[in-house]
């Protein structure tokens, strides 16, 4: 089902106020354009009715796809991550604000970024584990830093373009280096991480690089 809202954005170069239309879910499944809008980021874009000016709205947005068993909330406000977590660690039953049903073992994400949502969505459509990915993404990182030497890489992201599965990370200052995800590696990831204990543990909705530095923190200290 989606879901969507006409709310009032005000352009913050001309002052105009107009209605735009939100979607609150998308399930990618059903809608494909506005996946498709989600994915290339013009869903979260406005142009003024006025002076045309493009603007980037973000707002809060449930992503699911139930025929690859997944839902990521798209959540801006920290009160509303402990409304999710708690709503989620409560609830012995499945969980249906979609008005759709869905299976307990679907992976249910919280992520706090626009960037962030899309990203997860191309981990889980390449049929990728986004905790091995985030583990990955830490270990190309690392070989990249030593070849570029003291700038920071301050963020990585998994994509998939054109069926290629990439690791793209950026620099403090936005210099791109792009690897090819060998199959490999994330394999041998997947064998030495995924059966960790920690790895395992259910009711974890963000999967980011702080879980995967702790895990790999905890799994340094017991060899
Ligand atoms: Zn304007």
């Amino acid at each position: 089902m989606a879901m969507r809202d006409k709310v009032t954005v005000q352009c913050p170069k001309c002052g105009k106020s107009f209605e735009v239309e939100q979607w609150s879910a998308v399930n990618g499944d059903k809608n494909p354009q506005q996946k498709l809008k989600l994915l290339n980021g013009t869903l979260f874009t406005v142009t003024c009715t006025k002076c045309g000016r493009e603007n980037t709205v973000g707002y809060p947005l449930l992503y699911s796809d139930p025929k690859e068993n997944y839902m990521v909330w798209l959540v801006f406000d920290d009160e509303e991550v402990k409304h999710i977590t708690d709503y989620y660690k409560t609830s012995k039953t499945e969980i249906n604000e979609t008005g759709e049903d869905v299976d307990k073992e679907c992976r249910q994400r919280i992520v706090r970024d626009v960037h962030r949502l899309r990203e997860k969505i191309m981990i889980f459509d390449s049929h990728f584990d986004d905790k091995i990915i985030e583990i990955a993404k830490l270990a190309y990182a690392q070989t990249a830093q030593r070849q570029i030497g003291s700038e920071k890489i301050a963020a990585a992201f998994f994509s998939n373009e054109g069926g290629e599965n990439r690791i793209e990370m950026y620099t403090e200052s936005g210099q791109a280096f792009v690897s090819k995800l060998s199959r490999d590696i994330y394999n041998q990831l997947d064998d030495k991480y995924g059966g960790k204990a920690s790895y395992a543990e259910d009711r974890v909705y963000i999967i980011d690089d702080v879980w995967a530095l702790n895990l790999l923190r905890e799994y340094n200290r017991e060899i």
